[in-house]
């Protein structure tokens, strides 16, 4: 879709678990080419829209469609191909394989549970070929400088970049992040923040940031949704809704 268009429209979307409501009819959209913020306190359901979003959870009720296609119903190895990338909140990488490595698994979203199925079937050639897309990857993110080296050797902020780039290897249109700058200091969140902006900016990516840290979301995203105990609660630019009083409640746990 153009800029500015809806890419990914959420509509009514509904999760429950037992009697628990963790999404409760929410909708919102994602233009292409924004940054968008999903925020809200801990327990507002933000993971759970994101996993329905991904594929990982179905949906009870409502619907999500992405670059017009319905896929409230498709499964998360489908959506990775339709061109929907992830990370998750607690850095799922491989600790014992080179960074290469790493990103070059994230070009067979399809062999996620099987691991090497996916490198193992490449004859030589393509190997090669995807060895190459892996390293500009990670020279696209910042990391080309020691592709031997073992991801478990990085440092939390270049572990949260570096999963990045293997979500970038898949190529997708929409990335969808869960709460990268948890955990991450200061000048590893502005690492991060300047790594979001080049990929919107100069690659186009649209991104759907979901996360508990406001201030990191500020001055990153174009637009805010906020949930709490499971609704949206308000959207808009991101200065009006910090300053807003339900906003400001939600995050005092009011
Ligand atoms: P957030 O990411 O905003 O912190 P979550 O989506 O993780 O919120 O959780 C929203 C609510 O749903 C919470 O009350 C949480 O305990 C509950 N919840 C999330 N996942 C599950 C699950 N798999 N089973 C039962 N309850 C869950
Ligand atoms: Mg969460």
């Amino acid at each position: 879709p153009a800029a500015g268009t809806p890419l990914l429209k959420v509509d009514q979307a509904e999760r429950r678990f037992g009697g628990l409501i963790a999404v409760n009819k929410v909708s919102f959209d994602v233009n292409a080419g924004e940054i968008l913020g999903l925020i809200g306190p801990n327990g507002a359901g933000k993971s759970t829209m994101f996993n329905l979003l991904t594929g990982a959870l179905q949906t009870n009720s409502g619907s999500i469609t992405f670059a017009g296609k319905d896929i409230t119903r498709t499964r998360q190895s489908n959506i990775a191909q339709a061109g929907i990338a992830r990370t998750f909140q607690h850095v799922k990488l491989r600790p014992k394989m080179t960074l290469l490595d790493n990103v070059m698994l994230g070009a067979y979203p399809r062999t996620h549970t099987g691991l090497f199925s996916g490198l193992f079937r490449l004859n030589r050639a393509e190997e090669a070929s995807a060895r190459y897309d892996a390293l500009q990857q990670l020279e696209r993110v910042g990391l080309g400088d020691k592709p031997f080296e073992l991801a478990g050797n990085l440092p939390l902020g270049n572990q949260r970049i570096l999963e990045i780039a293997r979500a970038l290897a898949a190529d997708p249109v929409l990335l969808v992040l869960d709460e990268p700058a948890a955990g991450l200091r200061r000048g590893e969140k502005q690492q991060l923040a300047a790594l979001l902006k080049s990929l919107r900016d100069n690659d186009k990516l649209t991104i759907l940031l979901v996360e508990h840290d406001m201030e990191f979301v500020m001055g990153l995203v174009d637009r805010l949704v906020v949930m709490d105990f499971g609704e949206k609660l308000i959207e808009g630019q991101p200065e009006a809704v910090r300053e807003d009083p339900r906003v400001q409640e939600a995050y005092l746990g009011g």
